[in-house]
């Protein structure tokens, strides 16, 4: 338990008992034999079984690699297949090295486009989601609580060592908290503020969820405070905004 201030506190429950998740699972139904959700829980979801249970696995031999996804792969050193399927899976590429930096489909920016090659068994890749806010809500629709959902992945960060988790899908809570016209300290109004506060609780998430064999894909959090809707943590589909620097 955090202990906020004397009248505010937050848990965190990690829950375990989930299985290996196959395509066809009933993730809701799952963390529900397992954990009782309260209304106004945040139940946070690795997006890797969601897309274990949406059936996004494939094998690389169903990639026939372009010859763009071939010369990426002589410079990176990768099977080619894979990053035809990083491309597939891309909607454009901000970098080519040192390593595959994609905006995938649905806005995400991240190496490889999410792809995972841990936690799904040998010679198989496991894509993300198609639309992980979607399946946020189709999730969060089956809970029987209001509770907010967050599906997380594990990503590096710009700039940064290290990887850490991040929302790449969330239902129920707003992405972003306002902050401005708020008042600091000495009384200076905040302008431009925005908190990427589903960002923060699927880092706390991930933080008790592990990377390696622990199979614990799912964390709820009690107590926390939230607003319930609004804004995006990505980036208006316009190349100008993404990527300044890089325009010709
Ligand atoms: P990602 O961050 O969404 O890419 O997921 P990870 O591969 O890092 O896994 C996060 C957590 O979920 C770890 O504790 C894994 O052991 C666990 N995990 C992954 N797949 C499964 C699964 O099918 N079943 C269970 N029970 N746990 C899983
Ligand atoms: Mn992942
Ligand atoms: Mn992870």
């Amino acid at each position: 338990m955090i202990k906020m201030s004397d009248s505010l506190s937050m848990q965190g429950y990690l829950i375990r008992g989930l299985p290996v998740i196959k395509e066809g699972d009933d993730i809701a139904s799952l963390v529900q034999s397992l954990f009782e959700l309260q209304d106004g829980d945040v139940l946070c979801i690795a997006s890797t079984i969601v897309a274990k249970s949406e059936g996004r696995f494939r094998n690389l031999e169903d990639y026939a690699p372009s010859p763009r996804a071939t010369e990426i792969a002589s410079t990176l050193a990768k099977d080619p297949r894979f990053v035809q399927a990083v491309l597939d899976e891309s909607m454009d590429v901000l970098l080519d090295r040192p390593f595959l930096l994609v905006v995938t489909r649905f806005g995400h920016i991240g190496v490889n486009a999410g792809i995972d090659q841990s936690n799904v068994g040998h010679d198989r890749i496991l894509l993300l989601p198609k639309d992980p806010s979607a399946s946020a809500t189709a999730l969060r629709d089956r809970l029987g609580k209001d509770c907010a959902v967050i599906i997380t992945d594990t990503c590096g960060r710009p700039f940064r060592c290290g990887v850490t988790g991040v929302a790449i899908g969330w239902a129920g809570l707003a992405a972003l908290k306002d902050w401005r016209g708020k008042r600091d300290m000495h009384g200076k109004v905040l302008e431009i503020t925005l908190e990427a506060i589903v960002d923060e609780i699927a880092a706390a998430a991930n933080l008790l969820m592990g990377e390696a064999g622990d199979g614990t894909p799912a964390v709820v959090f009690r107590g926390l405070k939230y607003p319930r809707a609004g804004g995006s943590i990505f980036m208006p589909k316009d190349k100008d905004v993404i990527r300044p620097r890089l325009k010709s």
